[in-house]
């Protein structure tokens, strides 16, 4: 049978283009969306164009109940879950004295603990598959930090570090876990950023041009299918910050 992934935000930006990559490698997609229900359904009809049938799948992951229904009617329709992307995020920009516990706590639950709690109810399938692939999608601001970010850079950082320790703890089973750390790319999260200040990123870019999300669907299909990665941060930002 056919691999099957999940894919959290997977109606729009940087998880659209990982779902339609996805599923057109022949792997049964299930893409994840919380408010953006009208796109989730434009992309499965859009998929259907080519031939390809996804499932969609309202859930807020960042609440534990809404995450156990993703993951059990996936497995009672599918048996199996092979793949993981935790993708869903938000961003926040705020001065530091100005973050609340609310605003904190907002970032860690979606950034954060929605990855854990994905990866918590997927990974007991996977070990008694003996196989699966994990993959995060965190954030090259939490390698280098971001001025007016630091709950998103401490988020992301956090995913990374539980990439790493999960790494350790999974491989035995042949489960891989690695991070997708982006930098600049053009979706809606970045929609706040004026003319003048993109310009000024892609002058500082070696490569001289802001990311696509389609740049990060490519990573993570190597990912699917490499077999001897895992553990790793992949920074992929055009050379814009090089570690
Ligand atoms: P985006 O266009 O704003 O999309 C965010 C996605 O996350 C949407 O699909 C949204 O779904 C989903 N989401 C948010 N909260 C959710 C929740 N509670 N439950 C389920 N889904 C939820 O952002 P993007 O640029 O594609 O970002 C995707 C990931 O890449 C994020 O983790 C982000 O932090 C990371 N990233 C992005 C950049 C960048 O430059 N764009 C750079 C570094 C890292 P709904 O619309 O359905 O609610």
């Amino acid at each position: 049978m056919e691999k099957v992934t999940i894919v959290t935000g997977g109606s729009r930006g940087i998880g659209k283009a990982i779902v339609q990559t996805l599923a057109r490698e022949n792997i049964k997609v299930i893409a994840n969306y919380n408010h953006s229900e009208e796109k989730a359904k434009q992309l499965k009809k859009d998929l259907e164009k080519e031939n390809i049938q996804i499932d969609i799948f309202k859930a807020d992951v960042s609440k534990r109940e809404e995450v156990k229904k993703l993951v059990n009617e996936t497995i009672k329709k599918y048996g199996k879950i092979d793949i993981l992307i935790n993708n869903a995020g938000i961003d926040q920009e705020k001065l530091f004295q100005d973050i609340t516990d609310e605003d904190w706590n907002d970032v860690i639950k979606v950034n954060l603990y929605s990855a854990f709690c994905m990866t918590q109810e997927v990974v007991k399938y996977m070990i008694n598959q003996k196989q699966g692939c994990i993959i995060n999608i965190s954030s090259i601001y939490g390698i280098n930090g971001g001025s007016c970010a630091v709950a998103y850079s401490a988020s992301k950082a956090g995913v990374d570090g539980m990439t790493k320790a999960l790494a350790k703890e999974l491989g035995p089973s042949n489960i891989r876990v690695n991070s997708i750390a982006p930098g600049y790319i053009d979706t809606d999260m970045n929609e706040k950023y004026s003319k003048e200040e993109i310009e000024e990123i892609k002058e500082e870019t070696p490569l001289e041009r802001i990311g696509k999300p389609e740049d990060i669907a490519k990573c993570v299909k190597w990912l699917v299918e490499d077999e001897f990665t895992t553990g790793q941060v992949i920074s992929i930002n055009g050379g814009w910050v090089i570690t």
